[in-house]
């Protein structure tokens, strides 16, 4: 890019294109730190003394919400930040992602704790899928049940107040589209709750970095050369979220701004849906005291399946 920063007018080298900004390096990562803190004021997703679960993968997005987040919070000393790792247990794949995890917490300061499926659950997730004939989910169900979870038990024995994961604006605009398309009412409704309207029983979830484009972490992960091994994962067969993204970075590239307006919208309908509800029915789980629409949660009823 052979022009010069909208800010500052040095050399750029990104283009944000949902802004229409050209940004120096310097500018790019002042300018992201700066999106995540206003998205955390705006919606209040944390507060002064939280103790903050950070949920790290080893990949690129929660390697810069971990880094993004540390020096957001560097401001409230009250504040502290544990990163946390689910190990599901997937035999070759796990073990790289893992060591990217730890050294990007090394490198920060931080000590990261690892939970694992077969600790939680008893189970790996290779065995769980090894044993699923006539269970009908797919793999990405099944990890999904187990992983919230893990995640939450993970955040309730480490006395977190919160859980920051690492979804980016491209995975939320792909959901609110999936959710649309298939007509899941109930489930745009209950995306991106407020952390003040969050189920007792479960510690609240936030997303800072979902005002972050997947191409501006690429950006922020590159100039600041941050550790992390973005692997796909060996069971994932997201078929339908894949269409969804090639018609989703097709309508980017021609009408910019398409992903956050999207993600505006969800979080209308969202806010909306949750002005006319009750608040529905969720009880807890006979088995484990878990909150649960159902008698049985999913995560009981999933590991039943297995045992019989
Ligand atoms: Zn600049
Ligand atoms: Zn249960």
């Amino acid at each position: 890019m052979s022009s010069e920063c909208s800010k500052c007018g040095k050399k750029a080298v990104y283009l944000r294109r949902y802004t229409a900004e050209k940004l120096c390096e310097s500018c790019l990562v002042d300018t992201t730190i700066d999106r995540v803190r206003r998205a955390i004021n705006r919606h209040q997703m944390l507060k002064e003394d939280d103790r903050i679960a950070v949920a790290i993968s080893g990949g690129k997005d929660s390697a810069v919400l971990l880094h993004i987040l540390q020096q957001i919070e560097e401001r409230f000393p009250e504040s502290e930040i544990v990163p946390v790792t689910i190990d599901e247990g997937i035999h070759g794949y796990r073990d790289q992602a893992l060591e990217s995890a730890r050294n990007l917490s090394t490198s920060l300061g931080l000590d990261l704790q690892v939970f694992s499926f077969k600790d939680l659950f008893g189970h790996t997730l290779d065995s769980i899928i090894a044993s699923r004939e006539g269970i009908s989910l797919g793999a990405c169900s099944y990890c999904g049940v187990f992983r919230r979870r893990a995640l939450n038990v993970a955040a309730e024995r480490l006395g977190a107040d919160v859980i920051a994961t690492g979804h980016n604006m491209d995975d939320e605009a792909q959901t609110v589209l999936m959710n649309v398309l298939r007509g899941d009412s109930s489930r745009l409704a209950r995306t991106n709750v407020k952390r003040n309207r969050s189920i007792e029983g479960l510690v609240p979830r936030v997303k800072p970095i979902m005002v972050l484009s997947e191409r501006d972490i690429v950006a922020y992960s590159h100039v600041l050369d941050l550790p992390y091994h973005d692997v796909p994962c060996p069971y994932a067969t997201e078929a339908y979220r894949n269409d969804v993204r090639h018609f989703l970075n097709e309508m980017e590239h021609k009408r910019p701004g398409t992903l956050i307006t999207l993600l505006r919208s969800g979080e209308a309908i969202s806010d909306a849906f949750q002005k006319i509800s009750t608040g529905g029915t969720m009880g807890y789980c006979e088995r484990c005291g878990s909150p649960s629409p159902s008698k049985v949660c999913k995560v009981c009823e999933l590991l039943d399946k297995m045992e019989n």
